[in-house]
C-alpha cells in the first residue's frame, strides 16, 4: 500500500475499532437544541458540551435580525467583499465589533479558522518570525505554517520560555507573538500582562485569539483585556462568531492601518465570498445583546465557580481551568470513552477529547458550563460525574 492509502486506512481502522466497542460518540446529530437541553437519538439530555456560553442560541432578537436580513437580502452574497459582496450589514457588523472591542475598526471573515489562517499568513512571511504558545488552536498553527515564517513555539504559558524565544528571534526580524486568550482544551487563561510586556520590550506585534473569552471574561464580557484591566495591550484582536455568538464567522479588530492592510491583503477576504446576510445580522445583534444584557455574563461567571468548585471538591483533576471550559482528566483514551458512555446513559451530554488532539495520557471529558444552566442542572451534572467517575475508578 502507498503511504496515502496507508494513512487513510489507519484512521479507518481506529474508527472501526472504537465503533465496534460501542464507544464512538462523535458526529451524533442533535435533533433539538433548546437552552441547556439537547435531544440525541430520541433522548433528552442536559448539554454540557456547548460553546453557547451566554445561552444566546435562539434569542428572539437575534433570530429576528437574521430573518429580517434574509427577507431583505436573501441567503447569499454573490461575491467577495472587495468587489460586489459588501452589504451595509457587513460595515455595520464591523463597526459593532470595533465598538465592542474598543478599536478603530474591524474586518470580518466567514469563519474563525479562516480568520487565523489568513491573518497570520498576511502579517508574516519568509523573513519574519512567528512565536506561538504550544497549546494554541490548530487554525493558528496552520496560519503559521502557511506563512512560511520561521515558526517558534514556547512551553504553555511559560513566560521565561517566551522570552528565550523572543531573544532567539533577534532584534532585527519582524516578530509576531500569537496566543489564545483562553486555551480551548484546558480552559486556562493566558498570562496577558507578562506576554504584552515582553512583546513591548522585544518590539513584537501581539495577536490574541479570543474565541473563548468574548462574552466569558471581564465584568461585561468584553474579553481578556477587560479581565486584566489592560485596554490596548493587544495589537491584533481576533475572535469568532461561532461560540458565545450564535452565528458563524470571525473577526480581527485593531487600529485603522492594520484593518486597511488586511482588507487589501488577506487572501480569505479578497478571494472568498462574504459572510451571508443572516449570519452577519445575527452576529451584530448578538453583540448588542451582550452589551444590553450584562446579567448573562454574571450568571455565567457564577456558574463557572459553582461547577468548577464542585468538580474539584469531588476529587476530579480539572488542570488549571478558570473558565467555562472544564476538562475532566481521565488519562487513557478508553477511560474517557467509558466516562462518556456512562454520563450519556445518565442523561448528561458530554464528549471525550483524546489523542492526538491532547497528549495520550491526558484524555478527558471536555465539559462546558453555560449561563443557560440552572443551579439544579449543575448539581445534577455534578452528581452524574461523581457516579460515573466512581464507577470507572477515576475518583
Ligand atoms: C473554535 C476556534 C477557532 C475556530 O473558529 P471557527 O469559527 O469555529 O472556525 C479558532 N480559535 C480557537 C481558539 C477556537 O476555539
Amino acid at each position: 500500500m502507498d503511504s496515502i492509502r496507508k494513512r487513510i486506512s489507519e484512521i479507518n481502522r481506529r474508527y472501526a475499532e472504537v465503533k465496534e466497542a460501542g464507544l464512538y460518540f462523535y458526529l451524533q446529530p442533535l435533533e433539538a437544541v433548546e437552552g441547556a437541553w439537547v435531544a440525541c437519538n430520541g433522548r433528552r439530555m442536559l448539554n454540557f458540551a456547548s460553546y453557547s456560553y451566554l445561552g444566546l442560541l435562539g434569542h428572539p432578537w437575534i433570530d429576528r435580525s437574521a430573518q429580517q436580513a434574509i427577507e431583505r437580502y436573501g441567503t447569499g452574497t454573490h461575491g467577495v467583499r472587495i468587489l460586489a459582496g459588501t452589504l451595509p450589514l457587513h460595515a455595520e457588523l464591523e463597526q459593532a465589533v470595533a465598538r465592542f472591542k474598543k478599536t478603530d475598526d474591524a474586518i470580518v471573515y466567514t469563519s474563525g479558522y479562516v480568520t487565523n489562517l489568513t491573518t497570520v499568513s498576511s502579517l508574516v512571511g519568509r523573513n519574519d518570525v512567528v512565536i506561538c504558545d504550544k497549546l494554541n488552536h490548530a487554525s493558528i498553527v496552520d496560519g503559521c505554517l502557511l506563512s512560511g515564517a520561521q515558526f517558534l513555539r514556547f512551553c504553555h504559558n511559560d513566560m521565561t520560555d517566551l522570552e528565550r524565544r523572543l531573544r532567539q528571534a533577534g532584534p532585527d526580524k519582524g516578530k509576531l507573538v500569537v496566543v489564545d486568550a483562553v486555551f480551548s482544551m484546558d480552559g486556562d487563561i493566558v498570562d496577558l500582562p507578562q506576554v504584552s510586556r515582553l512583546c513591548r520590550e522585544h518590539n513584537a506585534l501581539l495577536m490574541v485569539d479570543e474565541a473563548h473569552s468574548v462574552g466569558v471574561l471581564g465584568a461585561t464580557g468584553r474579553g481578556i483585556e477587560e479581565h486584566f484591566g489592560l485596554d490596548g495591550a493587544i495589537d491584533v484582536k481576533m475572535g469568532t462568531f461561532s461560540k458565545t455568538i450564535p452565528s458563524v464567522g470571525g473577526y480581527v479588530a485593531g487600529d485603522q492601518a492594520l484593518i486597511t492592510y488586511l482588507k487589501h491583503v488577506a487572501r480569505a477576504f479578497v478571494f472568498s465570498a462574504a459572510l451571508p446576510p443572516a449570519q452577519a445580522a445575527a452576529a451584530k445583534a448578538s453583540l448588542e445583546v451582550i452589551e444590553e444584557e450584562p446579567a448573562r455574563v454574571r450568571t455565567l461567571q457564577r456558574n463557572v465557580e459553582m461547577f468548577l468548585g464542585g468538580l474539584k471538591a469531588r476529587g476530579f483533576d480539572t488542570l488549571h481551568s478558570q473558565t467555562p471550559i472544564v476538562p475532566i482528566i481521565c488519562g487513557k483514551d478508553e477511560l474517557a470513552f467509558h466516562m462518556t458512555a456512562l454520563c450519556q446513559e445518565f442523561g448528561i451530554f458530554v464528549l471525550p477529547v483524546v489523542s492526538p488532539a491532547v497528549p495520550a495520557n491526558l484524555a478527558r471529558l471536555r465539559t462546558c458550563v453555560t449561563a443557560a444552566h440552572t443551579e439544579a442542572d449543575i448539581l445534577h451534572a455534578l452528581d452524574v460525574f461523581e457516579r460515573a467517575g466512581k464507577r470507572v475508578g477515576l475518583i
